[in-house]
C-alpha cells in the first residue's frame, strides 16, 4: 500500500487502495505504470493507481462474462442480503469513506457523510427491489396457447462515473444491475478512482463474488482505449454512463455499431424560477442549498436564476448577503461550506463564464474571482442581471457562481426556462396551487423541484429529457434499465 500522504489517517487503512479490482483480484496495470490521485485542497498527491486500457478491460469483462449466469441464477433474495451487507459495511465504515471522498473530490465532510448514505441506500433499496421483479400472463387470442412474459437481466453491463459524486454514481449504476442479476466493469473517473476501489474492498469483504464487479482504473489519456473496450466488446451488452454530454454521445455513437443498450445521465442548465408569490425565505434556503452544494459542480445545479420583477431587488440583496456568509476552505475542516474545486481546468471555466457573463452586460455583486486560498478555490460569486445570451446561461457552469435575471409573467419564466437543448433538473416556487400544475406541466425537465431544492433520492427516478440523457436512476423505474423482457408463447396446450 503506497500512501503518499501520511495526513490520510483512516481507522481502516485498508480502504485506500492503490490497485484496482480485476476479478476479484487486487491488480497492477500489466505495463505497471500508475497514475497520481490528488487531493484538490492542497494541490498534494493522496495515492498512485494503476493506468490500465483495453487489454486489462477485456480481462476484466472476461471474467464479468465466466461470473455471469452464477450470479444471475442465485436467487434475487441471496443477491439482495449480499448487497445489504456491502450497504452495512459502508456505513460501518462511513467516517473513513466520506474522509476519502473530501480528500479526493474536495467537497465538505457533511456533504460526504451525506454522499455516503445516499450511495449505501441505492445498494439497500435495489436489492429489495429486484425481489419484486415480475412477469406478466397475456390471454392468449388463440386457443391452445399461452403467453407468458418473463423479466432477465440484461448480461454483462460497463459503467462509467464521473467525479463530482465518487461514491453515489458508482452504486447508483452498480447496484441495480448486480441487485437484478447482471455483472459489471466500472470505471471510475480518473480524479476520484479511491471511493470506487474502497467499495469494491468492502464488496470483497462481504463475499461479492470474483469477476461481478471489476473496478478498472486509469488516467484521462486512458479513458478513450477502456470505453472503447466497454463499447466494441460484444461481451457487454450495455453501457451506464453518467458525465459530459460531448463524452455521452461519443459513447453511444460507439455502442450504435453492436446496438448496445445504454442509459446516459448527461449536462444539465437547471432554471431555478421565484415567482412573485413564492415563499421568499423557502426560496432563499432552497437556492442556497442546491447552488453551493458541491461548490457548485452537480448536473442539478441552479445555472439560470430567473426572478420575477416585483421581488427581484428584495430577493438579490438577501440570496447576496447570505452567499457572502459562505466559508470557502478545506473540505476537511467543519466550518467549511464551500470547499476547492476539482481542478485548474475547471476554474479556468468559471473564471471565463463569470468575465463572459460581465462582458454581455452583469454586474458583480460578490465574488467574481479566485479566492484568496489560491489553489482551485473560487469565491461563491452572484451576477445580477445575466444576459440569456451569456455563455452561463447556455452551458453548465460548475462552480459557486449564482448568475440572477429577471423576468415579468409566467409565460416568459417558461419559455426562457425551456430555451435549452438539457431537460434534467428545473425548480420553481410557488404558493400558486394552479400556476404549480400549470408551470410543471410545461416545463421540459425530467426532475422538477417544487418549492424545494433538494430533489436526489434514492427512491425516486433520476433522469433527464433532451440532451440530458436516456433512462432513470433510483426508484422502482430504476430497475428497468438493467433488465430485458422476455415473450413465450407456448403452443400445443390442447386446450
Ligand atoms: P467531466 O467533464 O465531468 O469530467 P467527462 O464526461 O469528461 O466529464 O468524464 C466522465 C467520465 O467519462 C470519466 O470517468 C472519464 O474518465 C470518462 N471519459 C472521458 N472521456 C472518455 C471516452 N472517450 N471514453 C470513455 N470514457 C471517457
Amino acid at each position: 500500500m503506497a500512501l503518499d500522504t501520511p495526513t490520510v489517517a483512516l481507522a481502516d487503512a485498508s480502504l485506500l487502495r492503490d490497485q484496482a479490482f480485476i476479478a476479484g483480484t487486487w491488480s497492477d496495470a500489466d505495463d505497471g505504470r500508475t497514475f497520481a490521485v490528488t487531493n484538490p485542497a492542497t494541490g498534494e498527491p493522496i495515492a498512485h493507481v494503476p493506468r490500465m486500457s483495453s487489454a486489462e478491460t477485456r480481462r476484466a469483462i472476461e471474467a464479468a462474462d465466466a461470473a455471469f449466469i452464477a450470479w444471475r441464477d442465485r436467487p434475487a433474495a441471496e443477491r439482495a442480503a449480499l448487497l445489504r451487507r456491502i450497504r452495512d459495511l459502508m456505513i460501518e465504515h462511513r467516517d473513513d469513506l466520506a474522509l476519502l471522498l473530501t480528500l479526493e473530490q474536495g467537497k465538505p465532510l457533511a456533504e460526504s457523510q451525506a454522499e455516503i448514505a445516499y450511495a449505501a441506500a441505492f445498494l439497500e433499496w435495489f436489492g429489495e427491489e429486484a425481489k419484486r421483479i415480475y412477469g406478466d400472463t397475456i390471454p392468449s387470442p388463440q386457443p391452445g396457447r399461452r403467453i407468458l412474459v418473463t423479466k432477465h437481466p440484461i448480461g454483462v453491463c460497463g459503467g462509467i462515473t464521473p467525479w463530482n459524486f465518487p461514491s453515489a454514481m458508482v452504486t447508483r449504476k452498480a447496484a441495480p444491475a448486480l441487485a437484478v442479476g447482471c455483472t459489471m466493469v466500472l470505471k471510475p473517473a480518473e480524479q476520484t478512482p479511491l471511493s470506487a476501489l474502497a467499495i469494491a474492498a468492502l464488496a470483497e469483504r462481504a463475499g461479492l463474488p470474483p469477476g461481478v464487479l471489476s473496478i478498472v482504473t486509469g488516467d484521462a489519456d486512458d479513458a478513450p482505449a477502456i470505453g472503447r473496450e466497454l463499447t466494441d466488446n460484444p461481451i457487454v451488452r450495455k453501457l451506464g454512463f453518467t458525465g459530459s454530454n460531448e463524452v455521452g454521445k461519443i459513447l453511444m455513437r460507439q455502442c450504435a455499431d453492436q446496438v448496445k443498450n445504454v442509459s446516459l445521465e448527461l449536462g444539465g442548465n437547471a432554471p431555478f424560477i421565484v415567482f412573485e408569490d413564492a415563499d421568499l425565505d423557502e426560496a432563499l434556503a432552497g437556492l442556497a442549498l442546491c447552488k453551493f452544494r458541491n461548490s457548485g459542480q452537480t448536473c442539478i445545479t441552479a445555472n439560470r436564476i430567473l426572478i420575477h420583477d416585483k421581488i427581484y431587488d428584495e430577493f438579490v440583496e438577501r440570496f447576496t448577503h447570505a452567499a457572502g456568509q459562505l466559508i470557502v476552505g478545506p473540505g476537511t475542516s467543519p466550518e467549511s461550506s464551500v470547499g476547492p474545486l476539482i481542478d485548474a481546468q475547471a476554474l479556468e471555466k468559471v473564471q471565463r463564464h463569470v468575465a463572459d457573463a460581465r462582458d454581455h452586460g452583469a454586474h458583480l455583486l460578490l465574488g467574481g474571482e479566485a479566492h484568496e486560498r489560491g489553489g482551485t478555490y473560487f469565491a461563491p460569486t452572484v451576477l445580477n442581471e445575466v444576459s440569456p445570451e451569456a455563455a452561463m446561461s447556455r452551458e453548465e457552469t460548475f462552480g459557486p457562481v449564482a448568475g440572477l435575471q429577471r423576468f415579468s409573467d409566467e409565460d416568459e419564466a417558461i419559455r426562457s426556462a425551456n430555451d435549452t437543448p438539457y431537460g434534467l433538473a428545473a425548480y420553481f416556487y410557488s404558493r400558486d396551487i394552479g400556476r404549480v400544475v400549470r408551470v410543471s406541466e410545461q416545463l421540459e425537465y425530467g426532475i422538477l423541484g417544487i418549492n424545494t431544492g433538494f430533489i436526489s433520492v434514492e427512491v425516486a427516478p433520476f433522469g433527464g429529457v433532451k440532451e440530458s440523457g436516456i433512462g432513470r436512476e433510483g426508484s422502482k423505474y430504476g430497475v428497468d434499465d438493467w433488465i430485458e423482457t422476455r415473450y413465450l408463447a407456448l403452443g400445443g396446450i390442447g386446450r
